[in-house]
Order: C-alpha cells, then structure tokens, then sequence
C-alpha cells in the first residue's frame, strides 16, 4: 500500500523542536497535509543555463496555495497547544489565506490587521471565505504588526506572523523534502526574498539534514529580492517598495540579518531581478514547464536566468528553485503583461477546416 502523507508535523518529526513535535501536541496537531509538494524537472532551465539538472519545488500547489502553509501548520499547532483564543497576523496576502484556513481547523478565531487605504480585497479573498476577521486599522503596515504584538502579548491571543519562529520550523522541511528527492542536498538552492522568512528556514533545514546525516554537502543559497524592493542588496530600507511582484514588495525585511547570514555562511548571493525579468520568468515557467505561478514566485528563476546570462552558473550543477505561490492568486498577469496588452481570442467561423488551419494540424 502506497504511505498516506501526514502532513509536516508528523512525517518530520524527528527534526522538530520538543513543543513541535506531534507527540507533544497530540490532539493540538492542526493539519491539512501540506507539504510534499512536486519537485519538477525543469529541463528548459537546463538549456538557458547548461547546468546538468535543474528542479522546481511547486510550492503552490499547497493547501492554501503558497508555502506559508508550512510555516502555518506549526504555529497553529503551538497557538492551540498553548490554549490560545484568537491568532492575529498583519498581511494583505499568503498568510493571511494560510492563517484562516488553519484557524479553522483549529477552531480558533482570525484576526487579519490591513493598513488604511486601498486594500485589494480580492488577495483577501480567501482569508474572508474562511470567516476570518478583516479589522482595517487607522494606520500604515508597521501600525498593523505593532497593534498585532500587543494584542499576542496582553490576551490569549497568538501572532502568526513570520516573526513567529514556529514558522520557521514547519518551514524547513521543503528542504528535506528536497535532500529525500535528490538523495542529497543540491549545488545551489534559487528562491524569492521578502521578509526573507523563507531563506532563512531553507538553510536551516539543509544544516540540520546534513548534520543528521541525511546529505553530504550543503548549497549555495542564491536569493533575489524585486529592483523595486531590493533592501538586502542596497544595504538599506527602501521606503515606498514597488513591484509586480506583491508578495515580496517589502522594504524593511523582519529576517535581514538571518538572510545575511544564510547568503554568507553558505557562500550564495543576494540578488535583485526587475519586473521585466520576473515576469518573462513567469511566462516561462508557464509555458515551457507547464508551472503556473504568481508573479514573486518567478523571482528566484528570473534570477537564476540572469546569473546564467553573465556567465556565473557552473556548468554541471544541480539546482532546485522554489515557486512559493500559485498563479491563480494574481491570475490577471497570464492575461496582461508589463506593456498592458491583453491577450484575445482568436475567432473563427464554425467550421472545421479553419480551426484545423489556425492550429496548423
Ligand atoms: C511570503 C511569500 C514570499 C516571500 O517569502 P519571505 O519568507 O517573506 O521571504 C514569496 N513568494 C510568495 C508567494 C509568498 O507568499
């Protein structure tokens, strides 16, 4: 018989922190079997960068749609083992859908904290379909986590954002899902940087695999920020970050220093790739590996094209990139690029021999 996946908490474990492991939470363990997500051949990747194989983790195929069901999986598990009452969390986007989700399942209240002004409700979409609520607050975004600290720190109320380090464990397990896949770790590991959450979890994972024994050798951690939300790379706040890119337009990340550190300690790079770049990525992707992402997920390919360009990818190389979030979150970008141009049907008449002629049968 095929093994049934469990979920995060329960396959790894073994390389969980005490108050995570699902023996200590028994009953608390909130789960919808995220995780375990494709890891694709990409064999297009092999030929713009003449590296000897290259793999896509299709993180958004989890069950909220991005990879921060990872990290959600565990600290909903921690906020219902600890009796809280509500989780809060400040965000426009992936963690808000991701935390109201699992809050239901753990049958505890949402609270989602958006600034002032607009808001595009349709990246709220499904954080509302799940019953969470949607509290507007008078304020800009650092207003919001401010007021969701103080909430989490005077009532039974936990915060689940990524400055959560529950988060950070559920996390690093797609990097065990990758050493399981590989039989060893990768050469160099691509992916998105935002609040830099993810790299951050990424290189822990592949340190504590290897020193479990479960790989030989540990990759280069090659992260890419948006040119218009490139703090890490300029070495300061951007203060109005701007991008297509929405999940990763952040101008002061909560995770700069580990980002720093994982770049360093693993002797990678931290990058930045423009929108052009990202959504050419994005319409590869789609159309040469049948991958449909949202725009930020591309960045890590956008950036892995660009170093290939200048000539600084090893020839011979493994590499896994992540795609953190699925296209359907920000679909109108398959249908319109940077120029405005909408894509049209072709019309026919009905008639057989013209539809056979257009698709040159
Ligand atoms: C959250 C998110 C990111 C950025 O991840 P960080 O951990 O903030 O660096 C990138 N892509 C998608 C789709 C996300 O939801």
């Amino acid at each position: 018989m095929a093994h049934i996946w469990q979920g995060l908490l329960k396959e790894y474990e073994q390389y969980m922190p005490d108050y995570l492991k699902a023996s200590t939470l028994g009953d608390s363990v909130v789960t919808m079997r995220e995780g375990s997500t494709p890891f694709l051949r990409a064999s297009f990747l092999e030929e713009i960068t003449g590296a000897s194989k290259v793999f896509v983790k299709y993180e958004g195929v989890n069950p909220t749609g991005s990879f921060k069901d990872r990290g959600m999986t565990a600290a909903m598990s921690n906020a219902k083992a600890k009796g809280a009452k509500a989780v809060v969390c400040a965000s426009t986007g992936n963690t808000s859908a991701s935390a109201a989700a699992y809050a239901v399942r753990a049958g505890l209240k949402c609270a989602v904290l958006v600034p002032d002004g607009k808001i595009a409700m349709g990246k709220l979409s499904q954080a509302i379909a799940a019953g969470a609520h949607l509290l507007q607050v008078e304020g800009n975004f650092d207003d919001c986590l401010n007021l969701a600290r103080k909430l989490s720190s005077d009532y039974p109320v936990e915060l689940v954002n990524s400055v959560n380090p529950a988060r950070i464990e559920g996390q690093k397990t797609a990097s065990f899902e990758i050493v399981d896949e590989l039989g060893d770790a990768p050469d160099i590991h691509c992916l998105p940087v935002g609040n830099a959450g993810n790299i951050t979890a990424y290189w822990k994972g592949y340190k504590e695999y290897n020193e479990a024994g479960q790989s030989t050798k540990l990759p280069k951690m090659w992260g890419f920020q948006a040119a218009g939300a490139a703090p890490i790379v300029l070495g300061h706040v951007v203060e109005n970050p701007e991008t297509v890119a929405t999940a990763i337009r952040i101008g002061n990340p909560a995770s700069w220093k580990k980002a720093e550190a994982a770049r360093d300690e693993s002797h990678g790079l931290i990058d930045s790739v423009t929108d052009e770049e990202i959504l050419a990525a994005h319409k590869l992707l789609s159309t040469k590996a049948g991958i449909f992402v949202e725009p930020a997920s591309a960045a890590g390919v956008a950036g892995l094209i660009k170093k290939a360009k200048a000539g600084e990818v090893p020839a011979g190389a493994t590499i896994a990139i992540t795609v953190t979030g699925h296209g359907l979150k920000d679909p109108q970008w398959a249908v319109r690029g940077l120029d405005g141009v909408e894509v049209t049907p072709t019309k026919i008449p009905v008639d057989e021999v013209a539809a056979a002629k257009i698709l040159d049968l």
